[in-house]
């Protein structure tokens, strides 16, 4: 029998049986007139996901990391500097991603387990009064660590120091399962993809772009051919794509966007909250630590667990793979074989993820962890079964 355990990694996540069905199509003429008739209301439903009613969204057949080079190589030039702060490996990529295109990064280095320090954007920000830096760049959801940013209190920070850099956004592990306020944020770049909180299989890259990062792109002047804005979005308005689309997916996101809105999206994000906090729960009861250094840091979406002194991280995820078929992020960067991190984002019940906290903690107990066996699960379902009478929710 092949495997049907969910998975717990950060994304990819399970997909529903509803959207593999969506997404399992006979191909179709991308050029005959009902493409547009399919693919226009996806791109303006996205808009919702992303709380946006001005941006305009541009997507990619790619992952997000494509997303990550579409938003600079479309509003930047080379020598242009943009500010970043560096808190784990998926906001050390993106700086990697900027350094390998020429672009002069300022990094601020934080401790992992900490987010974007708005605080330190605002002394830079304020000191820059050439306003040399074009863009600030924020993950606001820290994948290797389980940090959620306040992209807000970064927004308030550039507006305190009066500055007109642009913010980008990598919003690729919360965007449709966490909050996300485009618009009331005043994010001029957001980068998602389709494999995490749309539960999609890996291949569409999906940008929110504001008024003002269009703006920049008509003279930002960085290489860009297959990621071009311009053609993109011109052969969208005329209802097609300026090559051969990821049709089976744009069916995937059709399906998707509306199992979003029949759970409602205050419904979806509730659900991903109560999800992470059964995790948190059980984490406490193993008497294990986060990652994330303090609760208003942590994320929906995925927890990462330090190991205790002693025991390597790699040893458990891979325990709980040979042994009960089931997947946990690994630590990544300077957290390898450090911490292991459940992903609870997607299509995911209570009853599931107690499933996942049952067989880390066998895991954990067959390799003689000091947990005690049923613990976590208990400090869990305790949490889910209070007031769970609504909880019986689609996956
Ligand atoms: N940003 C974040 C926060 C991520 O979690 C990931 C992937 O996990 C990426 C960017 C890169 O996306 P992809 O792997 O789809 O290229």
């Amino acid at each position: 029998m092949s495997n049907q355990n969910p998975v717990f990694i950060p994304g990819p996540t399970n997909i529903p049986d509803r959207l593999r069905l969506a997404m399992q199509v006979q191909t179709q003429d991308h050029r005959a007139p009902d493409f547009v008739e399919t693919f226009a209301p996806v791109l303006e439903d996205t808009k919702k996901i992303f709380g946006a009613a001005e941006g305009q969204i541009v997507t990619f057949p790619a992952s997000g990391t494509g997303g990550w080079e579409a938003a600079v190589t479309n509003t930047l030039s080379p020598g242009d500097k943009v500010l970043v702060a560096r808190y784990g490996v998926f906001s050390h990529r993106w700086i990697d991603l900027c350094e390998r295109h020429g672009l002069d990064v300022q990094v601020v280095e934080c401790p992992w387990g900490t987010g974007a320090p708005a605080d330190r954007f605002e002394a830079i920000l304020s000191a820059d009064n050439a306003h040399e830096i074009k863009a600030v760049l924020v993950t606001h959801n820290e994948t290797a660590t389980g940090v959620r940013s306040d992209i807000s209190a970064v927004r308030h920070a550039m507006n305190a120091a009066t500055h007109p850099a642009m913010m980008f956004v990598d919003c690729v592990s919360s965007l449709a399962s966490m909050p996300f306020e485009f618009d009331q944020w005043g994010v001029d770049i957001a980068v998602s993809g389709s494999q995490k909180g749309f539960m999609l299989a890996t291949g569409m890259a999906i940008l929110c772009v504001s008024p003002k990062a269009l703006a920049a792109m008509k003279t930002a002047n960085l290489p860009r051919t297959f990621f071009d804005f311009r053609d993109m979005m011109a052969a969208n308005a005329s209802g097609g794509f300026p090559y051969t689309p990821p049709l089976q997916l744009i069916y995937g996101m059709r399906e998707s966007l509306k199992m979003l809105f029949e759970e409602g999206l205050e419904n979806v994000y509730a659900r991903h909250t109560r999800l992470a906090e059964g995790v948190r729960r059980a984490v406490d009861a193993w008497g294990l630590k986060l990652v994330a250094q303090s609760p208003d840091l942590y994320s929906e979406t995925v927890s990462a667990i330090i190991v205790p002194e002693g025991f390597d991280s790699n040893e458990l995820t891979d325990h709980a793979f040979n042994t009960y078929g089931v997947s946990f992020g690994i630590g990544l960067g300077e957290l390898n074989g450090k911490a292991f991190r459940i992903g609870h984002l997607g299509s995911l019940t209570d009853v599931m993820a107690l499933s996942g906290l049952a067989t880390i903690e066998m895991a954990m107990a067959d390799l003689n962890y000091p947990v005690e066996l049923g613990s976590g699960v208990a400090a869990a379902q305790e949490f889910y079964r209070a007031g769970s009478s609504s909880h019986a929710q689609a996956a």
